[in-house]
């Protein structure tokens, strides 16, 4: 089988084709362009080196990227939808609806859901345009948790399981896990996959050279490799590639490959062969059902999603 990988970047399809199932995504939605209306215009408090280092150190702790000027943050209104940026005050109040306003949660205390981890790329992509997407260094974990999504929606296409993503916050791999919570009876015991994630990029003629390149490194061996074949106009033969894989010597538990080729997103297992997923616009509709966050390292998921309240994970900055 020969086929021919698309010529678009994968986040265009995403963002075009399958916006339909956005809404549902998200506890909070966006107002829309216009929040810089009302950008409060507050002047910085003086701070002490002291108190700029704890403000910063705070912030960082919390998994989310710093502002342009240390102690800006975004904040969103829950009654009004409003969000804004805010210097130095940590419970501001919306200036409207005199609320407290939810600060921006990090990735460090959340699971997302696959659905709403591309409906994230979508969003940055939107905003900042693709071309940015998909190359700024400030968007590597957001990308690295769409071709996670990927992944995700292929399992639960195959097993019917519902997964979750976390993105690692604090050491350099894996880049990202899968989660779930088996809740068969005595279960309650979360299942996780650690995944590394690499992208196959214009400037590499062949899969197998990103490939060959990680497996000559060190993993772990309960280690997930997962690549983002986002090489457009590249020919990507599946058979070839699995073939080469069983003469390679690789440190992973499996090996898998994410292609988007026409309509239709291919998530295929290399090594060890093969489960071939196709993922089409219904899989991604089912998605959107699964809800967008869960706390990290919850055990009981039913009474967890009861008090979860809003939770506010804004795009990141792109200053
Ligand atoms: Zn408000």
């Amino acid at each position: 089988m020969r086929v021919k990988s698309c010529r678009n970047y994968n986040l265009r399809k995403t963002s075009g084709k399958n916006s339909a199932y956005r809404s549902g995504c998200h506890k909070v939605h966006s107002p829309g362009p216009s929040f810089r209306a009302g950008f409060r215009q507050r002047a910085p408090a003086p701070l002490t080196p002291a108190e700029r280092l704890k403000q910063s150190l705070t912030l960082c702790d919390n998994g989310f990227p710093l502002g342009k000027y240390t102690g800006t943050m975004k904040f969103l209104c829950p009654d009004c939808g409003r969000e804004e940026e805010i210097i130095g005050d940590r419970s501001p109040r919306c200036r409207f609806c005199r609320v407290e306003m939810i600060p921006p949660s990090g990735y460090s205390e959340w699971w997302i859901s696959p659905c709403f981890a591309i409906d994230r790329m979508r969003k940055i992509s939107e905003t900042y345009g693709i071309y940015r997407a998909r190359k700024e260094g400030r968007f590597k974990k957001e990308r690295e948790a769409w071709t996670t999504a990927m992944l995700a929606l292929a399992l639960m296409k195959l097993t019917g399981q519902e997964w979750w993503i976390e993105i690692e916050t604090v050491g350099n791999t894996p880049d990202t896990k899968l989660q779930r919570i088996d809740q068969s009876p005595g279960g309650n015991i979360i299942q996780t996959y650690e995944i590394e994630v690499v992208d196959w990029e214009k400037n590499v003629d062949n899969i197998m050279d990103v490939i060959r390149k990680k497996c000559a490194r060190a993993y772990p061996s309960k280690y997930l490799l997962l690549v983002n074949a986002r090489n457009s106009g590249k020919l990507l033969d599946f058979d070839q590639v699995i073939e080469e894989m069983k003469t390679l010597r690789s440190p992973f538990l499996e090996v898998w490959i994410v292609a988007s080729i026409g309509p239709v997103t291919k998530v295929v297992r290399v090594a060890p062969a093969q489960p071939f997923v196709d993922l089409e616009r219904a899989d991604f509709e089912n998605a959107s059902k699964q809800k967008s966050f869960l706390r990290r390292g919850t055990r009981s998921m039913s009474s967890e999603f009861k008090n979860l309240g809003l939770v506010y994970m804004p795009i990141p900055r792109g200053d």
